[in-house]
C-alpha cells in the first residue's frame, strides 16, 4: 500500500499532513496520510482494503484533537479525522449525531428542541466519537447518563450496534479504548424540557467555563484524571508548580489543571512539564497523577 492516493482515488486523502494544524494545542508531528471521509461507505471501503492487504498501516481515528498530545515525531500510516460525518437528526426524544458532529452543536440543537439532558456538554470541545470514547463530563452530567446505543466500524468493517450497557463507561472510559472500534454515530435519549430554561443553564456552564478556565490559549483542556481524594488543579496549585513552563508549554496560571500552549510549545515541551508535575506531586503528596489527555505517537 505505497501510494494510498492512488490506491482510493478521488478520496480526500493527503500526504504528510501537519497534525499541529489539526490539534487543539497546536502540537504535533506529521501523519504520513491523512484521510477526510465524506461518507461511512468511504470509511468502511479503507478499513476494508487496508485489513485485507498483506501491508499492516498503522491507523489513528480522530474527531476534534481537543484531549490529544501528539508527539513531535507524528503518526506512521494513517489518520482518519472524522470531522466531515457531522450529521444531527432529532426523532421525537431522542437525537442521532454522527461521529464527526461536534458535541457542543448537539448539545444546542437538542435546547433549540426542547430536550434536556446535554446541558453539560455546552462548552466541550470534541466531537460526539470522542466524548463517547472519553466519556466525556462536566459539571454532574457525563456522556454514559444519556447515550442509549452507538454503531461501530470494526477494524475488520463490520459495522454493528452496541448499547450503553455493554460500553463498560466509568469516569473518562468506554469499552471503544480496549476493542479498537471506530465510533460512526451516538444516539441520545433526552427528556422534554423547557427552551429557555435549558438555554439558561447552558449559558450559565459557559460563563463558569470562561471565568475558571484558560480559553484564550490553546490547550488540551484537563491533564490530568481526578485522584480518588483529591483534584488534580488543587494539587498542582498548592505544590507551587502554577506558571511552571518548559519551551512554550506552561502549567495554566489561570487553571493548575490546564498546561497551555504559550506559542511555541512542542509535545517535547508538553510531555515534559507533565512528566515534572507527576513527580513533584507524587513526591510532596504521594499522589499518582495519572493522564486523562492521551499521548499518541513515539515517545
Ligand atoms: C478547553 C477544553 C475544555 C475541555 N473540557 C472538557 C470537559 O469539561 N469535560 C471533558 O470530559 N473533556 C473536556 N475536554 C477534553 C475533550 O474536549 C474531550 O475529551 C472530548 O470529548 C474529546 O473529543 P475529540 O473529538 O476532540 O477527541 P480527540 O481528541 O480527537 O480523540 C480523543 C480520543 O478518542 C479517540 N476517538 C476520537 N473519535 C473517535 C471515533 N469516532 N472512534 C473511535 N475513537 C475515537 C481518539 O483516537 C483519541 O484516542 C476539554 C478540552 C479542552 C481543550
Amino acid at each position: 500500500m505505497e501510494n494510498l492516493i492512488q490506491y482510493f482515488p478521488g478520496y480526500d486523502i493527503r500526504k504528510n499532513v501537519r497534525l499541529a494544524d489539526y490539534t487543539n494545542t497546536r502540537v504535533g508531528g506529521p501523519a504520513d496520510w491523512a484521510f477526510w471521509p465524506k461518507t461511512i461507505a468511504q470509511v468502511k471501503t479503507v478499513i476494508e482494503e487496508l485489513h485485507a492487504s498483506d501491508r499492516a498501516l498503522p491507523i489513528t481515528v480522530l474527531g476534534n484533537a481537543s484531549n490529544l498530545i501528539i508527539t513531535d515525531d507524528g503518526l506512521r500510516g494513517l489518520v482518519i479525522f472524522l470531522t466531515d460525518l457531522a450529521e444531527i437528526q432529532v426523532v421525537e426524544q431522542t437525537i442521532t449525531a454522527s461521529a464527526g458532529a461536534a458535541i457542543i452543536d448537539v448539545a444546542r440543537v437538542a435546547q433549540q428542541n426542547g430536550l434536556t439532558g446535554l446541558e453539560w456538554a455546552a462548552g466541550i470541545p470534541g466531537s460526539v466519537g470522542g466524548a463517547v470514547y472519553m466519556n466525556a463530563g462536566a459539571y454532574g452530567g457525563q456522556v454514559d447518563s444519556v447515550v442509549s446505543t452507538i454503531e461501530v466500524l470494526t477494524r475488520t468493517g463490520e459495522i454493528k450496534s452496541i448499547t450503553n450497557a455493554d460500553l463498560a463507561f466509568a469516569y473518562r472510559h468506554s469499552a471503544v479504548q480496549e476493542t479498537g472500534d471506530i465510533i460512526l454515530s451516538a444516539t441520545f435519549a433526552l427528556e422534554l424540557g423547557d427552551k429557555a430554561a435549558i438555554d439558561a443553564m447552558m449559558e450559565d456552564f459557559n460563563t463558569r467555563r470562561a471565568s475558571k478556565q484558560p480559553l484564550e490559549f490553546p490547550s488540551c483542556g484537563s491533564v490530568f484524571k481526578r485522584p480518588v481524594g483529591y483534584f488534580a488543579g488543587k494539587l498542582i496549585m498548592d505544590a507551587d508548580l502554577q506558571g511552571y513552563t518548559i519551551g512554550g508549554a506552561q502549567v495554566s496560571t489561570k487553571h493548575a489543571g490546564f498546561i497551555v500552549n504559550r506559542g511555541t510549545a512542542s509535545a517535547t515541551d508538553y510531555i515534559q512539564v507533565i512528566r515534572h508535575v507527576q513527580q513533584v506531586v507524587a513526591e510532596k503528596y504521594g499522589v499518582t497523577l495519572e493522564t486523562e489527555v492521551r499521548i499518541l505517537g513515539e515517545q
